[in-house]
């Protein structure tokens, strides 16, 4: 195939290459309004592009790709054994979950705990103001054994409302969250 970037041949979606020239990670460290660190691989505008083709089946592996690239060497970094990946809302919305993707690509490191935290209000974020987004509150159903070590994931960090509501619903629920992850930070 061709490299989705450079159109050279590749045996990935992104050539080599371009994930260490082009795709240099460039992580960030931001905290919340609940005291959640939240790590990312990524600023949003380097990879803007990317993301938006997250809904085709060549997003899922471009998706993949840049959890391997960007996100595993920050996580190896970050934690120990024993813990699990709690990725947020992971239901296949359109053919795949984005942040079931990052789960399983960070699988070696993180122990995935698929489908425990999910959204009641099943509203889309992506491209909504901020007064839409803080109206409507995921209102999370969580599944889950207690007393557990956790690592949040989702695919990208805006306002922070979906991580902060995530991280009040694992408190309340006896499970403890180290930080959380994404692939991209918009600020
Ligand atoms: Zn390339």
């Amino acid at each position: 195939m061709r490299c989705h970037l450079c159109l050279n041949i590749s045996r990935q979606f992104l050539c080599e290459n371009c994930l260490n020239t082009i795709l240099i990670p460039n992580p960030s460290k931001r905290v919340l309004d609940s005291g959640l660190i939240v790590y990312a691989a990524y600023n949003y505008l380097d990879i803007k592009k990317f993301l938006h083709t997250k809904h085709t089946y060549y997003g899922a592996k471009i998706f993949a790709q840049l959890t391997k690239h960007g996100l595993l060497p920050l996580v190896k970094e970050l934690t120990y054994k024993g813990i699990y990946s709690l990725p947020i809302d992971d239901h296949t919305r359109s053919g795949y979950s984005h942040s079931a993707i990052i789960a399983r690509e960070l699988r070696d490191v993180l122990k995935p705990l698929y489908g425990k935290l999910r959204a009641k209000n099943k509203i889309r974020y992506s491209g909504q103001n901020l007064h839409v987004r803080e109206k409507n509150q995921r209102d999370f159903i969580f599944t889950c054994k207690k007393k557990l070590d956790v690592v949040l994931i989702d695919d990208i960090v805006t306002t922070g409302n979906t991580l902060n509501e995530a991280n009040i619903t694992c408190k309340k629920n006896d499970v403890n969250v180290l930080f959380a992850i994404t692939i991209a930070n918009t600020r």
